[in-house]
């Protein structure tokens, strides 16, 4: 490559990902983005076992300038390393707070619950419980309407700050998933000191219905672990009629998958939920 001349920079292109000057770049760029507002949430519906959508997920996407609309993939992890997810989430959820409270005006959509994304360093702020108060109170949007996934790796945390944390919001109606359940190493007897409302099957175990009967195994005791501790259950990436039929024949109180709906604008998630109420 020493001999390519001009191109040579674009050969070294994908391992620089991962240098300090790349990720100077794109941690600069994420600057500009939250002055500018280039981030958009997106919206996936969750079904339950009527077919009725009963929630959504707020997944972040950036609206970049020149390279077109983002998937989190290729600035999450990043802004994870340089701490810029405190703010990005920030966003994240008084987006979604806003959203939830325009939702309270209209019948039809006041019962959405709506999850949001928590990254484990905005979760460890001190003021993280005091943060979210605060955008309720801005946004106006009710609690018992918002639902905060927390992932497995906050488990290696502070056992007593995290208890107290999530109380005191529970206190207030939030309600709180455990995402990408399974993936981490979780605890069983930390979790059940938590106030947890749901857990989240990841995608990685759903792909694996009607091929690994092995992972089949996992997601039943899950799913019977779930309804023994009182949570709701929830899959992600569920893309096929057999995988709903497995998923609801063993108990999985909601689905949620492209199967459903992939992550859409605003509109178009709101013509979507229109569109099947009048079916
Ligand atoms: P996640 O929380 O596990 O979100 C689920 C991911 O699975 C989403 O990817 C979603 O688009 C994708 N997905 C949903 N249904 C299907 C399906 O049927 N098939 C397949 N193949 N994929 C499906 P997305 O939107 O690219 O988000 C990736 C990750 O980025 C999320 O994983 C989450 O960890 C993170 N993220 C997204 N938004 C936020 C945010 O606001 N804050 C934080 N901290 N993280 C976020
Ligand atoms: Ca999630
Ligand atoms: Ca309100
Ligand atoms: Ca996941």
């Amino acid at each position: 490559a020493k001999d390519a001349g001009g191109n040579e920079v674009r050969f070294f292109e994908p391992a620089m990902k991962t240098t300090v000057t790349a990720r100077a770049t794109l941690d600069s760029e994420l600057h500009e983005a939250l002055k500018h507002n280039q981030f958009v949430l997106h919206y996936q519906p969750q079904v339950n076992g009527q077919g009725q959508v009963v929630g959504a997920e707020a997944l972040i996407r950036w609206q970049h300038p020149v390279r077109g609309l983002l998937p989190p993939a290729g600035f999450i992890e990043v802004a994870e390393q340089t701490g810029l997810i405190v703010p990005i989430g920030l966003w994240a959820l008084e987006e979604a707070c806003r959203q939830l409270d325009r939702w309270s005006r209209d019948a039809r959509y006041a019962d959405l619950i709506l999850s949001v994304n928590v990254s484990a360093r905005q979760f460890r702020r001190h003021d993280f419980a005091e943060e979210v108060r605060n955008v309720l109170i801005r946004t106006g949007a009710n609690p018992t309407r918002l639902k905060l996934e927390l992932t497995e790796s906050l488990l290696h945390d502070k056992v007593n700050e995290t208890i107290s944390k999530m109380k005191s919001l529970a206190a207030i109606g939030i309600q709180f998933s455990m995402d990408d359940f399974g993936t981490g190493f979780s605890s069983l007897s930390y979790m059940a000191q938590l106030p947890l409302n749901q857990l989240k099957i990841d995608k990685f175990f759903v792909h694996c219905i009607g091929i690994n009967a092995k992972v089949e195994l996992i997601i039943q005791t899950i799913i019977g672990m779930a309804r023994n501790l009182d949570l709701e259950v929830v899959a992600e990436g569920v893309e096929t009629g057999a995988q709903l039929a497995f998923l609801q024949t063993h108990g999985c109180n909601l689905c949620q998958g492209y199967l459903f709906g992939k992550p859409m604008t605003l509109p178009h998630f709101e013509a979507q939920f229109e569109r099947r109420l009048a079916s």
